[in-house]
């Protein structure tokens, strides 16, 4: 059987369509949870290989100008979760199988099969095994695989394109030659806080991981205010007057109250109240499959600017992403 390169595996993904690949070796899972664990699914991984797509920053002009919103919510969510990553995946996996090497491709909704709150879904045939879908970390596995690294906003962020791109996985048991890892894009700015509407990520409140080969440094979030803004659009010119106050009363409130001293809704009892009364949100479930993406003021468009601004990104433009 011939022999498998990671340069070989690296030419096939970026000819097959990726604009980004890296690969892991597995003992940089050391310190991962058993449900977030490679191994967990394929017992005898060695190698994780990332691979990634690039979100155009045009797809975020019309969001920027608060004018068309569906470029971003398809062409860099949606169509790359559902239509290119998964083409792109099956033919890597392919790849490395015609060399006699298992591959499995771990799929972005995959974990939503779980528990779409991301939560322990449970297991009750009574075994040991964790839970039924293995909850990869996309974004530390990103890390991990050399492509660029979590940011303070929570975002992946890549030297080239910042934090415009999607990231998907296989895990294969191929001994492959690991990338080296990267650090130093984002500079701690916090830009993504100042420019958050919700209000979501915080200077003083920290969520920071120990990934034993790599310390992750990344803000908290409050997952609540930033659905309400996000994926609900309660800040979005799609919102009534009613809803934006529903949504300032949750994002001005703190962990337990809204800002007008009742109890804080769960994320669930604020999706019912507020989801039917957001045509756009109501409409992307029902014809995208999948949440809208009406915010990223901070977190993505926020961050993009700054890092251009300080010429951190490989990829260039005539025009500045804001004058
Ligand atoms: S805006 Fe970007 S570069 Fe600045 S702290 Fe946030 S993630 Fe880091
Ligand atoms: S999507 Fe919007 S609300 Fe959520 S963290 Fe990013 S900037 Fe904040």
């Amino acid at each position: 059987m011939p022999e498998i390169t990671a340069e070989a595996v690296k030419k096939a993904a970026r000819e097959f369509g990726a604009d980004l690949v890296g690969i892991g070796s597995i003992d940089r899972w050391d310190k991962a949870p058993v449900e977030n664990h490679p191994r967990t699914i394929m017992p005898r991984a060695q190698s994780v290989i990332g691979i990634g797509f690039r979100m155009h920053r045009g797809s975020h002009r019309g969001v920027e100008e608060g004018t068309y919103f569906s470029s971003y919510t398809l062409t860099g969510y949606m169509d790359l979760n559902n239509i290119v990553a998964p083409v792109v995946q099956r033919r890597v996996a392919s790849f490395v199988e015609d060399f006699g090497w298992e591959a499995t491709t771990v799929q972005y909704l995959s974990g939503r099969l779980g528990n779409d709150a991301g939560e322990a879904a449970s297991r009750p045939d009574g075994t040991s095994k964790p839970r039924p879908d293995i909850f990869f970390n996309f974004r530390i596995a990103g890390e991990l695989c050399g492509m660029g690294e979590v940011g303070y906003s929570r975002m992946f962020l890549s030297p080239r394109f910042g934090p415009l791109q999607r990231i998907y996985f296989v895990i294969t048991d191929a001994p492959l030659e690991a990338d080296p890892m990267i650090k130093g894009i984002c500079d701690g700015c916090q830009e993504c806080v100042r420019q958050c509407p919700a209000k979501a990520l915080f200077s003083d409140r920290r969520d920071d991981v120990d990934a034993g080969i790599t310390m992750i440094k990344r803000s908290a979030i409050d997952v609540l205010k930033c659905s309400v803004a996000h994926s609900m659009g309660g800040l979005s010119p799609f919102a009534s007057e009613e809803v934006k106050n529903y949504a300032r009363n949750i994002i001005d409130g703190t962990d337990t109250h809204l800002a007008d001293g009742t109890p804080r809704p769960s994320r669930e009892e604020m999706i019912k109240n507020i989801q039917d009364k957001v045509a756009y949100a109501k409409n992307a479930k029902d014809v995208f499959h999948g949440p809208a993406v009406l915010c990223a003021d901070g977190c993505v468009r926020g961050c993009l600017a700054h890092l251009e601004k300080k010429g951190k990104l490989a990829l260039k433009f005539h025009n500045s992403f804001r004058d």
